[in-house]
């Protein structure tokens, strides 16, 4: 298998017509990121940050033909945040009503067992958004918030919410089942929900689209390495495992959250150490990972800090690899073949180290990469493994506003991509 070039490449999205762009909106807790996409060509008009909201000095970036403009204001909350985009839109460029918004897509992480699609928004489902708030204390408020506060500033565009979840909602039940009280968990909504959906979806599309291939055929594993990280083994376009469950806490070691522990670590704290439940949240969602280890979430540093003899650095790198390496060898089990192993995100697209330290060892599973190819850098799709191997290794640079802008058009249209996976 080889790489198809872009030119010869059909474009499933032509047929969406000039819909005009797609304004992106992904609310963190404490941040709004927005990106204007043409879901056609693909390519970013605009984008921004704002971060430090409710703080009492907000940073403000917004970027627009090859110029940036940083302002440092105070931003009160998810509202004024987006009032201040807005603005920033009409004063810097492009102006909206020029740029013709279609409609607003809205990053929501949890998505529970109700959503297994992108939606076109009313009060019915800003509720139940809201209703799953028990699940993802973390993210969902800020979603509803900024969908609120955006239908309210942006009321003539029909509002989509694209969920992190909804990909994984075709895990087979003995994937997404935990092995607990059967009752407790139906009662509590407790079982793999997965995250980052929109990230291996588009992916695994776009692999099969770069490739010349039916995503049908391919099975895969793709491995989302940022600062949350996770892997998914995906048979066929169809999700059949995933790293994270209930939330994005479980799985791979990631900046800086534990990923996989015993969960009688939480039990031994609390009665040891006197923890209670938001302190041992903090511990292992914001003090462990890269960070609990090493004392540093950005691989980046953590390599300099390698580099110059630290052991805790050492130690970290290796369990982070140890972690990849078991899930690959899982999911190689899981789904028997593995045509391509994909890597995704700043970690996996940009560390030439860590892909080669992941798939150091893994000849007898027919995956290994090539120093050469490896060492290329680019924002394209790419194989980095040689020629002798059965699976393939690539470097796929992940754009999750343009899967969701997508995932906008499919929703308003009621279209349903043929392959029923958005491409990338
Ligand atoms: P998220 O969206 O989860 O914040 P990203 O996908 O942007 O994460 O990835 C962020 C991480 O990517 C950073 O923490 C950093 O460790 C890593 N990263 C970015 N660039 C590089 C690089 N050149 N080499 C190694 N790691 C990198």
């Amino acid at each position: 298998m080889s790489i198809v070039p872009e030119a010869e490449r059909p474009n499933p999205y032509s047929a969406y017509g000039a819909h005009g762009s797609v304004l992106v909106l992904n609310s963190g807790s404490s941040s709004l990121k927005y990106q204007l996409v043409n879901p056609v060509g693909g390519e970013a008009i605009a984008r921004g940050t704002i971060e430090r909201i409710g703080e009492s000095s907000g940073i403000v970036t917004h970027r627009f033909a090859g110029n940036t403009t940083e302002r440092e204001l105070e931003v009160p909350d998810h509202g004024a945040a987006l009032r201040i985009a807005l603005e920033l839109f009409e004063e810097v460029g492009p102006r909206l009503a020029d740029a013709g918004i279609y409609a607003v897509g809205h990053r929501v992480v949890h998505g529970g067992e109700l959503f297994s699609r992108p939606v076109v928004i009313d009060d019915d489902v800003v509720t139940k958004i809201h209703d799953l708030v028990p699940l993802a204390p973390l993210h969902n408020p800020a979603n509803v918030q900024g969908i609120e506060v955006a239908r309210d500033l942006l009321p003539d565009v029909p509002h989509v919410a694209v969920f992190d979840t909804a990909f994984f909602q075709s895990l087979p039940e003995h994937a997404y089942t935990y092995a607990i009280d059967r009752e407790v968990a139906r009662a509590h909504g407790v079982r793999r929900y997965g995250f980052h959906g929109t990230s291996h979806q588009y992916v695994v599309g776009k692999v099969a689209r770069v490739l010349g291939r039916r995503v049908q055929d391919l099975n895969m594993i793709v491995l989302h390495l940022g600062n949350g990280a996770s892997a998914s083994a995906v048979r066929g376009g169809v999700p059949v495992d995933t790293s994270m469950g209930l939330t994005p806490l479980e799985g791979l070691v990631m900046g800086t959250r534990s990923g996989d522990i015993d969960p009688a670590v939480v039990f031994h704290l609390a009665r040891n150490a006197g923890m209670d439940v938001d302190e041992l949240d903090t511990l292992l969602n914001k003090r462990s990972g890269l960070k609990g280890l090493a004392g540093e979430n950005d691989m980046r540093e953590l390599r300099r800090l390698i580099d110059a003899g630290d052991d805790d650095a050492r130690l970290a790198f290796d369990v982070y690899i140890h972690r990849l390496k078991k899930y690959i060898g899982a999911y190689h089990a899981v789904l028997g073949r593995v045509d391509v192993v994909a890597f995704t995100a700043g970690v996996g697209e940009n560390s030439a180290e860590v892909r080669a330290a992941v798939c150091d060892g893994l000849e007898s599973l027919g995956i290994d990469v090539d120093e050469t190819r490896n060492a290329v850098r680019g924002d394209e799709p790419r194989i980095i493994s040689p020629d002798w191997t059965s699976t393939l290794v690539m470097v796929v640079p992940t754009m999750e506003e343009l899967a969701i802008a997508r995932q906008c058009v499919e929703a308003v249209e009621g279209l349903r991509p043929a392959s029923g996976i958005t491409a990338g």
